[in-house]
């Protein structure tokens, strides 16, 4: 079972991904240096470490859907 404090919703506005607010630091539409054919990869199993560019905290991406990604740390 997906552990769901390990995930954190994104939304991809003209190809380009965001999240409504960063988990770490709350800052407000943080743009990810991540691109939504990366989350295919991670779909099929490569890990992707996403630096968040307001905070500069690290995560491991380790899977996603439609909605949401799956991170190895706790986000919630
Ligand atoms: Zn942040």
């Amino acid at each position: 079972m997906i552990p769901f404090s390990n995930t954190w919703p994104y939304d991809i506005i003209a190809g380009d991904m965001y999240v409504q607010s960063c988990p770490l630091c709350s800052r407000d539409n943080v743009l990810l240096p991540m691109k939504p054919k990366e989350l295919i990869s991670v779909r099929e199993g490569k890990k992707k470490l996403l630096i968040f560019p307001c905070c500069h905290n690290k995560v491991t991406v380790l899977d996603s859907d439609a909605d949401y990604i799956l991170t190895d740390r706790k986000l919630r």
